[in-house]
């Protein structure tokens, strides 16, 4: 899911205490991505997730669901992209400790100087090589014309 996810207002109540922000628009609630109840570990409100949590299969689900992925080697998949969030997260609070600005938002003003890359330049490294295999992995390909 990408930017925003929307529930019906009976499960907008299920989730009142989970940390998450919903906005009316028409009969529907409209939280935004990345969802305040995820953590590292997971989805915090697994067992009240909203139905479209429940539908939603990524690329990778998808793939092992079409068997063209083994079970075992989509699991070495997820454990790698595990590895590589906390590469990126363990950076992030190194690099900008203590800050109530968006650590994602303060690396990206620091990318755009060159100093400022060259001080970031393993965690930017990381990042994109996240985003690589997010990217390659989880998220929906166009196809090829
Ligand atoms: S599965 Fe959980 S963490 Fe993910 S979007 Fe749904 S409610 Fe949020």
């Amino acid at each position: 899911m990408l930017g925003a996810f929307e529930v019906s207002d009976a499960e907008r109540k299920k989730l009142e205490h989970s940390g998450i922000v919903f906005k009316p628009v028409g009969e529907w609630f409209r939280a935004p991505l990345p969802c305040a109840a995820w953590a590292r570990s997971g989805c915090t409100v697994y067992d009240v997730r909203p139905e479209v949590c429940v539908k939603f299969r990524c690329a990778l689900l998808k793939a092992v669901d079409a068997g063209s992925v083994a079970e075992a080697e989509a699991l070495a998949t997820v454990a790698q992209a595990h590895r590589l969030t906390a590469a990126v997260n363990e950076g992030l609070q190194a690099a900008f400790p203590g800050s109530g600005e968006s650590r994602e938002k303060q690396l990206r003003d620091a990318a755009a100087t060159s100093e400022g890359r060259a001080r970031h330049v393993q965690l930017l490294l990381d990042k994109a090589a996240l985003e690589v295999h997010l990217q390659r992995h989880f998220r929906e390909t166009v196809p090829a014309k």
